[in-house]
């Protein structure tokens, strides 16, 4: 059964879901084309007062919507609460501004008039992920519906009452059925849907794997994608950071949803003369959570996702050393119920061990000492993934020259305050190709339109 309600604090299973049959998927995609015909006719004045109105219905049941993505895949209560308010302030930010971002553009051209329009592309297939159960979905349905199109979604199988719920959500905000369709659907169904004509689009968040498969049936059909997908990112310590600011934000930008973020920091690497300073401090803060049950607000590290997703890194880790990394502290599971990890500090990766390459997507540091600046850039590129990474610095000119040079699509400097409404969110190299939020996140989906007015005669 690929859609299963799994509580990992306790590894019960709590709800089960059958697949969509092949009838109730055509009717799915039928009623999603028959909304597209309408919908795309809508002002931005009507969209918005649907996608608002979901977006105050988030907000009014944080607590309902926390409190299930936290029993589906573990996510500490009180961070979960933080993703649906985010969730509600990006459906917010497109219901406001998504007619400005699509307005016609001007154009010069040296004879005549000339504009470009924006139109919606029709029904898109978004793959979504179980690490941001509500945040990925507001991040395809904001823009996406507020650019005219309309949505079927495959939402991760651990998930599946969160990606109900937020069908829901749109139905009861006064979405047209239609316009915004979860499919309980297998991956073998989801590429007959990237085959069938009706899709005129495809945005999947998830793994390389995913992404390489999903991305080469889109381009089979010819039809636009757009893939965010893992992250390595780096945390770059010049000598000079202020250790006092830099620590919890290692540990936040490490720990935060039990380090299971694309763009959490993975790799830290630290210029060697502050580089033992940095590590015992780091170890220390790790030692200090307190690992506990997800709904309680005191626990501050909680269960991985499932107990694949344990297993899967307990795996790496063991190989890792098996190569050669050294273990400073954890590595194993923790031995209570549920599918919790011990904080992992890994030093030593040599650049055959496959640790200097794999995406640890749990509490696993990877920790690389550097004699300088230029050594650490070379380092933090040397990496398939190209999707974000920081740099911690008191001068912040040299940090933005750090930042220019390391090949990813997103840098932060002494914060790794990754995403915001208005900032665009998104990779390079394997991390994926496109962007979400921002102006750039409604481009994605939509026909640039070139109209131009000149009266010419036909040359002869
Ligand atoms: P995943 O296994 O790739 O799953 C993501 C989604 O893709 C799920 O809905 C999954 O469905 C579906 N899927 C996987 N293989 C598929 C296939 N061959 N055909 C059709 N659908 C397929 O990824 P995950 O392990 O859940 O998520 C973690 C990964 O996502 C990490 O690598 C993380 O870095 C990345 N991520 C990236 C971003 C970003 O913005 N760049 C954000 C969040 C996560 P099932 O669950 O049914 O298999």
């Amino acid at each position: 059964m690929t859609y299963q309600s799994v509580n990992p604090n306790t590894g019960k299973t709590v709800k089960s879901f059958e697949h969509l049959s092949s009838a109730a998927l055509e009717q799915s995609l039928a009623t999603a084309e028959a909304c597209f015909q309408t919908w795309k006719h809508t002002s931005y004045a009507e969209r918005a007062a649907i996608v608002a109105k979901a977006a105050a219905l988030l907000h009014a049941h944080v607590d309902d919507y926390a409190k299930l993505a936290t029993l589906e895949m573990g996510k500490r209560i009180d961070e979960v609460r933080g993703e649906v308010q985010f969730s509600a302030d990006i459906l917010a930010y497109y219901a406001k501004n998504a007619e400005a971002f699509l307005a016609p553009t001007k154009l010069h051209p040296k004879v005549g008039e000339a504009h470009v329009e924006s139109s919606p592309f029709g029904v898109l297939f978004c793959v979504e992920p179980w690490n941001f159960p509500f945040y990925q979905l507001a991040r395809v349905a904001g823009p996406q519906l507020m650019a005219g199109n309309v949505l079927v979604v495959k939402h991760a199988g651990c998930v599946p009452q969160c990606a109900i719920a937020f069908e829901k959500l749109l139905l009861d905000a006064g979405a047209p059925a239609g316009a915004y369709t979860n499919l309980l659907i297998s991956h073998e169904q989801a590429n007959r849907v990237v085959d069938d004509p009706r899709i005129k689009g495809v945005a999947l968040t998830g793994s390389v794997a995913a992404g390489r498969s999903i991305a080469a049936r889109a381009g089979q059909n010819l039809k636009k994608s757009s893939m965010e997908l893992g992250g390595s990112d780096a945390f770059i310590v010049l000598e000079d950071a202020d250790l006092a600011k830099t620590i919890p934000w290692a540990v936040w930008g490490r720990m935060y949803n039990g380090g299971q973020t694309c763009c959490a920091a993975k790799r830290f690497i630290v210029l060697d003369s502050i580089a033992d300073k940095f590590l015992e401090q780091f170890t220390a803060a790790l030692s200090k959570l307190n690992v506990g049950d997800p709904m309680i607000e005191t626990t501050t590290h909680g269960p991985l996702s499932s107990e694949g997703a344990l297993l899967q890194l307990v795996k790496q880790v063991d190989s890792a050393v098996a190569h050669g990394a050294t273990l400073v502290i954890g590595g194993k599971r923790i031995d209570r119920p549920g599918s919790f990890m011990q904080t992992t500090i890994l030093t030593d990766i040599a650049k055959d061990n496959p640790a200097f390459r794999d995406e640890f997507f749990g509490p696993v540091v990877s920790f690389f000492r550097v004699k300088d600046e230029d050594e650490a850039i070379a380092l933090a590129n040397d990496s398939d993934f190209g999707l974000g990474g920081s740099v911690w610095t008191k001068d912040v000119a040299r940090g933005k020259r750090v930042a220019s040079r390391v090949d990813t699509g997103m840098m932060f400097i002494n914060n790794i305050d990754w995403s915001d409404a208005e900032l665009p969110f998104g990779g390079i190299k394997d991390s994926g190709y496109g962007r979400e939020l921002g102006n750039m996140g409604i481009q994605e989906f939509v026909n640039k339109k070139l109209i131009r007015t000149a009266h010419l005669d036909a040359p002869a």
